[in-house]
C-alpha cells in the first residue's frame, strides 16, 4: 500500500478546509511521490480528471433533478454480477446510468454458494441488494474469452500456482464437469464458450443456495436471469434461469 499512497500525505481535512481541497491537495502529494516510480507517458490523474469531467458535464449537470433524487436515495432494479475483465463492464455494454444497477464484479462473474465462513463479501452484496435494496432481478453475466474460466478449465488437479485464484474459480468446477460429460471431445475455443455460459448456470443455481434468494422467487418478488456478452462478435445473449436456451440475441 505504501508503495502507491504516501501515508503522510493523507490528512484529516482543517475546519477551515473543504474535504474537496484535501483531496485536491493530497492527490497532488501523491503525484509528487511518485514522480520517479512512474515512467510511462500515462498520466492516471488526467486520465480520471478527464474522465469525471466528461461526466460531470455531460451527465450530472445536465439532468439535476435525476442527481438530485439519487442523491436521496438509491433504488436499483438490479442486481448484477459480472466479470472484473476491464471489457466488460455492463455499466457501458449495457448503458446503465447511475442508481440502475447495484454491481458485483469478480474473476469470471462467479456466484459462490451460500456460506458464512468464505467468500463472504459476496453474501454481503447479496443479502444487502435483496433486503435493503430490493432488487428486483439479479443477473449475472459472462462473457467471451474470460481469462477466469480459462484458468478452470486448465486447472491442475492438485497443484495452484495462484494464492487466491485457484481457489475462486474453482467455484465453477461443476459447470466444468458438466460440459465435458456432455462434450468429451470439445476442446479450445469451443470448449471455452461452453463453460463460460454452463458457469453462468452455475452461479445462477448457486444463488439458489442464498435464502433470500429462495424467499424472493417463492413471493414473485425476485427473478433471475444470465447473460452472456461475446465481445468479438458484438453479441449479447440472454438466458431464463430454467432455460438454457437464449431467450434474445442482440447482434446490431
Ligand atoms: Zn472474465
Amino acid at each position: 500500500m505504501s508503495k502507491y499512497l504516501n501515508e503522510e500525505a493523507i490528512e484529516t481535512p482543517r475546519k477551515e478546509e473543504s474535504l474537496e481541497d484535501t483531496i485536491h491537495t493530497n492527490l497532488d502529494k501523491i503525484t509528487v511521490s511518485q514522480e520517479t516510480e512512474l515512467s510511462s507517458a500515462f498520466d492516471p490523474i488526467q486520465r480520471i480528471n478527464d474522465g469525471f469531467k466528461h461526466f460531470k458535464i455531460h451527465e450530472f449537470n445536465k439532468y439535476p433533478d435525476y442527481y438530485c433524487k439519487l442523491a436521496e436515495k438509491q433504488e436499483p432494479k438490479f442486481l448484477i454480477f459480472a466479470c472484473s475483465d476491464s471489457r466488460v463492464s455492463p455499466t457501458n455494454i449495457l448503458n446503465l446510468r447511475p442508481g440502475e444497477a447495484f454491481m458485483a464484479r469478480n474473476i469470471a462473474n462467479m456466484v459462490p454458494e451460500f456460506n458464512q465462513l468464505k467468500h463472504v463479501g459476496v453474501g454481503a452484496i447479496i443479502e444487502y441488494a435483496i433486503l435493503a435494496l430490493k432488487v428486483e432481478v439479479i443477473m449475472v453475466i459472462g462473457h467471451s474469452r474470460c481469462g477466469g474460466i480459462n484458468r478452470l478449465i486448465s486447472l491442475p488437479d492438485n497443484d495452484t500456482s495462484y494464492d487466491f485464484i485457484d481457489e475462486w474459480v474453482r467455484i465453477g468446477e461443476p459447470a466444468k464437469a458438466k460440459v465435458l460429460a456432455k462434450h468429451p471431445h470439445a476442446s479450445g475455443e469451443k470448449l471455452q464458450t461452453l463453460v463460460e455460459k454452463e458457469s453462468v448456470m452455475n452461479s445462477l443455481g448457486n444463488l439458489l443456495s442464498y435464502p433470500y434468494v429462495r424467499s424472493g422467487i417463492a413471493d414473485k418478488k425476485l427473478k433471475l436471469l444470465g447473460g452472456y456478452y461475446d465481445f468479438v462478435c458484438g453479441n449479447f445473449q440472454t438466458f431464463e434461469v430454467d432455460d438454457i436456451k437464449p431467450t434474445t440475441n442482440i447482434q446490431e
